[in-house]
């Protein structure tokens, strides 16, 4: 049966007069409030007028439904192909977990490229990337968006930088592949990194297993007041994300130290976290007791292994 077409029969309004020239990497929601602007409309009244039935803008970039696109794509003349490509290409858990749903950071010197290009205030895809510290078009140190107070620090954990970019390219190249699988190992060890670990010291905060691969992470997050919410790996903020990067390469390389190292310094419910976390992994081999040993070896293994080759794939010119 040949569907409707709604453009056709008049339901869906006119396409807009002047389409606006994406920005490289742009976002939709960045394309359309950038049309908002240039038409003198709200954000709200843009939206309601390209997808009335969306709830936000921001939304738009991770989830499409085909009538959206296809409106989309008559309004703003533009293939369904084109309108699909300004959205965030990663599925699942990569999105949930790994790509904020507004602006996470931003790149001054790219910000400046855009304006010089005639795309002032559009905003990178790569800009809502929580993996990042370096620009992904001109490597710059990225600025936080985040209002916290945290943001204000410099980079906590300068001394590792290099080891953190490391992990940063094993995280964009695990993207790039757009295979759910490639991002089960680097993935699971970030949340693997980011389990409490109950420390006596900041009780209130608890304190994460990152500080069993290095050392004085916790103590940083007391010593400037920064919280990291336990539901999510999107905020860790970029005062101390490159500790996290670069204990991901440091876990994965070394997962026979490290994985025993964090089951150490974990207790109680947050162990018994970390043995669901693992074993995730490991289907099959689920322990009893969230015992780390049979589990933890074979797993370690793994890591080891996807460790050695992903983090020499992920090095420059490699
Ligand atoms: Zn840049």
């Amino acid at each position: 049966m040949i569907e409707p077409d709604p453009a056709a029969a008049g339901e869906w309004p006119r396409p807009l007069p002047v389409v606006l020239a994406p920005a490289r990497d742009e976002a939709l929601s960045s394309w359309l409030a950038r049309h908002a602007a240039f038409y003198g409309l709200g954000i709200t009244s843009m939206r309601r007028h390209c997808v009335p039935d969306a709830v936000s803008l921001p939304g738009l970039d991770r989830k499409l439904t085909p009538d959206q696109e296809a409106r989309l794509a008559h309004l703003f003349r533009r293939d369904r192909v084109a309108i699909r490509d300004m959205m965030h290409m990663h599925s699942g858990w990569a999105v949930d977990r790994l790509v904020a749903r507004a602006v996470d950071h931003h790149c001054e010197q790219c910000a400046r490229l855009l304006v010089a290009e005639g795309h002032a205030e559009a905003v990178p895809r790569s800009w809502f990337h929580t993996w990042r510290i370096s620009c992904e078009r001109c490597g710059s140190p990225v600025v936080s968006a985040s209002k916290a107070p945290w943001t204000v620090l410099p980079d906590l954990f300068p001394h590792l930088w290099s080891a953190a970019l490391k992990g940063e390219r094993l995280l964009s190249g695990a993207v790039d592949r757009a295979s759910p699988a490639a991002f089960d190992l680097p993935t699971t060890m970030l949340r693997v990194l980011m389990i409490s670990s109950a420390s006596d010291a900041i009780p209130e905060h608890g304190g994460r297993t990152l500080d069993a691969v290095v050392p004085g992470f916790n103590a940083t997050l007391d010593r400037h007041g920064i919280v990291i919410p336990f539901t999510s790996l999107i905020d860790v903020p970029l005062p101390v994300r490159t500790a996290l990067l670069a204990g991901l390469v440091f876990a994965l390389e070394e997962a026979n130290v490290a994985i025993p190292a964090i089951w150490n310094a974990t207790a109680g419910m947050h162990r018994t976290h970390l043995g669901f976390v693992l074993t995730d992994l490991a289907v099959g081999l689920r322990p009893r007791n969230h015992n780390i040993s049979d589990v933890g070896r074979v797993l370690a293994a793994r890591f080891a292994a996807y460790g050695r080759t992903a983090v020499s794939h992920s090095m420059p010119g490699t």
